[in-house]
């Protein structure tokens, strides 16, 4: 069955070609378990090369899993986690970051754009410093965000400059990672560590694998204990050659950027087609993968009408995502339709 291409998400694309041969490739005889094996040891050090830096890598199945798993190692139960209002370990991880970390309390910064700001994070950080209160022990900022912006070099300097000042770690979700690599053209390297962020979740699966996300410790010492935190979660791979060689099919060929850089592209080229179209808006600045339109709800109904699928619970306008494998001639198909359904719900 070949169902008609869809931009609800990025997560509904399939898995590229390159992460499928290298888990075809990996499908080779028998191989040692729960990552004691040559492919594991590979993608880690393809991350380790990736980033320049002896950092410690974990694969985990999901984001949800990475995030949570990786905020827990940096807090104990009574400390804090300064976040976004818009932050996807806020308002889409049914609580797992109290969860697994045993209930420390997500602060959360109201945002306007979805950005964390410095000035949030020292609002939170000094407001409270009784017995009384959980102690703020880590910020987490997401990059690309949850609205399709990223943050500069130099806001993620200010950012961590912050978060030193008030001796908080700092956590970066990266689901979207890549996306920001390619819009602001720094290495993984820049926007990361040398930005000052402690912990890195690093998306796979929204890039075109199947399943996964890495987990980048730049200071080892973070890292301590945290495989038997994987596994007590659910989340260590028994087989885990078959998470890790996917990582080595994006990441050595360099196509975890180039489909990065097709997914900016395509939404950069859906913004541009859709700017004619009279009494729609573009809701926040197109710099990745993601488009928020604002159109009114009987146009949007209309286009459900016309089978399109999109969200509008996140960032209060109907968000298209596109990915790897997003198609040209589809994208012309929704602008086609979006333009049609504005004009007849206007002359209604
Ligand atoms: C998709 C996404 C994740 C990962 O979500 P899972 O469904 O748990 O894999 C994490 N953060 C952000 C910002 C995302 O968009």
């Amino acid at each position: 069955m070949d169902l008609l291409q869809q931009f609800a998400s990025d997560n509904y694309s399939g898995i590229c070609p390159e992460a499928w041969s290298a888990m075809e490739a990996a499908n080779n005889g028998s191989a040692s378990s729960y990552g004691d094996d040559p492919w594991t040891k590979r993608a880690a050090d393809a991350f380790r090369n990736l980033f320049e830096t002896d950092c410690e890598v974990f694969f985990v199945f999901n984001g949800t899993a990475a995030n949570s798993l990786a905020l827990a190692s940096l807090c104990q139960s009574y400390h804090g986690v300064i976040c976004s209002s818009g932050a996807h370990v806020e308002t889409d991880e049914c609580g797992a970051p109290e969860f697994f970390s045993n209930g420390s309390k997500l602060f959360v910064a109201e945002s306007q754009d979805g950005k964390l700001s410095p000035a949030a994070i020292q609002e939170i950080a000094t407001k409270r410093q009784d017995i009384h209160y959980p102690k703020p022990l880590v910020a987490t900022i997401t990059q690309a965000t949850e609205t399709g912006l990223v943050y500069t070099p130099e806001e993620l300097s200010a950012v961590a400059e912050k978060c030193e000042a008030h001796n908080l770690r700092l956590h970066m979700d990266g689901a979207r990672f890549a996306n920001a690599c390619v819009r602001l053209g720094c290495s993984p390297a820049e926007i990361s560590w040398k930005s000052g962020i402690d912990v890195l979740c690093f998306g796979g699966t929204k890039n075109g694998m199947a399943v996964g996300e890495a987990i980048l410790f730049f200071d080892r010492k973070l890292a301590e204990d945290f495989d038997y935190r994987c596994k007590q979660a659910g989340q260590l791979a028994s087989k885990m050659r078959f998470l890790a060689a996917p990582w080595i099919g994006l990441i050595e060929s360099g196509t975890w950027l180039r489909n990065a850089v097709h997914g900016n592209a395509c939404a950069r080229y859906f913004a541009d087609q859709i700017t004619t179209i009279p009494g729609i808006q573009i809701a926040s600045a197109v710099e990745s993968n993601a488009v928020f339109v604002t159109a009114s709800d009987r146009s949007l109904d209309l286009l459900r009408q016309h089978g399109w699928k999109f969200y509008t619970f996140i960032g209060g306008a109907a968000r298209f995502m596109f990915s790897w494998d997003s198609k040209r001639e589809r994208i012309d198909e929704l602008c086609r339709d979006l333009r049609s359904c504005v004009m007849e719900t206007c002359s209604l």
